[in-house]
């Protein structure tokens, strides 16, 4: 442990929760505050479910963190003694035939080469393996065993569980509207009600809120809103794994991708697309326009599903960095400050790894993933290869 022994994070999402379990393995003093309550109803790591995927076409990075990830998706379930994660696949499903330069051939070469043994298929093993899908439509794509869906909201609610058992003090209600600087040094934060938490370091990991805390980091990032669809078919049954794994439909061209039903019969879907710039505190309401092209999508690929009744609908917010990978880094003017954020609407898969990058970082030790999240200005970026950019 360095010279530091406590801190203070601004966030009870997976970026804040991950790093306090770190950081108090490694003997800080640590407390983290959030408006609260915690899992927070309007926080993007609060859901029934969140995709967890290595496939990220030849981005080796993300690949490798997600694999390393996944790993500690499976000690995390043992610690639990019962899964939070679902290893139940991911199936890539193709309109186009898999070939380069595809966004999907390229997960597929990568993972290949890796030795995952990931399962091609034709139209022909979509119909009798994944019988509910248009397999006319989807005549090419891969199946890859090692993937699956976790449990987001209860995940939030664990790492809330372990924290407190750590000794973490976590305090709702604290809502912090400036950081303490002190000589050009992060000593702790102030709330709305004028109360402080001084600690010797500061993490702000408070997802589409944090440019509010650290105005400089304003024009990195943006929240933006997606619509995430619920819906209630007849026989919920007929939509679980195997025969209904979690999947994307040709999702870096259309951006739909959905997860198998839950305990209570509901599947879900969204779209990894490009969504709906919108102020942190708007309200989250779904978009009729992407319901009825989510209907749209389902009536040529998944005809079953298409006329379910809807269980529900709500927008969720994408906290997007300019080039859609993370900010975990020093702050590069205030001494003891960190900020772990920008989630880019693919950061929940990394829950068991975002602690130790970020503790990492906070300590100054070499992290092999670190610098692709440091800070940097806003610049020009495709984006990330797998989500769909829009028509
Ligand atoms: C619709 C949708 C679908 C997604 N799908 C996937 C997926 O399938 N797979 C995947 O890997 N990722 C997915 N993501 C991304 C992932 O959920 C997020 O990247 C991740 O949950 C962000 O976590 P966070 O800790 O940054 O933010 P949040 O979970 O939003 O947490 C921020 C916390 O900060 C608190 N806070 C706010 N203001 C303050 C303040 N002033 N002081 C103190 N605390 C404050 C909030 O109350 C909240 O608890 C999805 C996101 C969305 C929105």
């Amino acid at each position: 442990m360095t010279s530091q022994t406590s801190i203070v994070i601004a966030g009870a999402g997976i970026f804040g929760l991950s790093a306090a379990l770190e950081l108090r393995s490694r003997g800080y003093a640590v407390t983290v505050v959030d408006p609260g309550p915690v899992p927070h109803p309007l926080a993007a790591s609060n859901d029934v479910s969140r995709m967890v995927r290595m496939d990220y076409a030849d981005d080796k990075l993300y690949s490798d963190l997600a694999a390393e990830a996944i790993e500690g998706w499976h000690v995390l379930n043992e610690r639990r003694g019962r899964p939070l994660y679902h290893e139940d696949g991911f199936l890539v499903l193709t309109s186009h035939p898999l070939e380069s330069p595809a966004v999907e051939r390229q997960s597929y070469d990568l993972l290949t080469a890796a030795g995952w043994p990931l399962e091609r298929l034709d139209s022909g093993s979509v119909a009798e393996r994944f019988p509910l899908w248009n397999a006319e439509h989807y005549t090419d794509g891969y199946y890859n065993p090692r993937g699956g869906w976790a449990e987001a909201g209860e995940t939030v609610s664990f790492l809330v569980a372990e924290a407190e058992a750590a000794g973490v003090e976590i305090r709702p209600g604290f809502p912090a509207t400036s950081l303490l600087v002190d000589s050009g040094r992060a000593v702790g934060l102030r709330s709305a009600d004028g109360e402080e938490v001084r600690a010797d370091a500061v993490l702000v990991a408070a997802g589409v809120w944090t440019p509010r805390l650290v105005r400089e980091m304003q024009d990195m990032m943006t929240p933006v809103a997606q619509t995430l669809v619920y819906l209630r078919p007849n026989l919920p049954e007929r939509f679980r794994p195997p025969s209904f794994p979690p999947w994307g439909a040709d999702i870096p061209r259309t951006g739909w991708y959905g997860f198998p039903a839950n305990a209570e019969g509901v599947v879900k879907m969204a779209n990894h697309g490009p969504g709906r710039v919108v102020d942190a505190d708007d309200p989250r309401d779904a978009e009729d326009a992407v319901i009825e092209s989510c209907r749209e999508f389902l009536s040529h690929s998944l005809p079953e599903l298409a006329n379910a009744p809807l269980a529900g609908s709500r927008a969720c917010f994408y906290n997007d960095t300019w080039d859609a990978d993370f900010y975990i880094t020093r702050h590069p003017q205030v001494e003891g400050l960190t900020i772990a954020t920008g989630g880019s609407g693919h950061a929940f898969k990394f829950t068991p790894v975002l602690g130790k990058v970020t503790a990492d970082v906070i300590e100054g030790k070499p992290n092999r993933y670190a610098e692709r999240f440091a800070w940097r200005s806003r610049g020009e970026s495709p984006g990330e290869a797998t989500r769909f950019a829009g028509e």
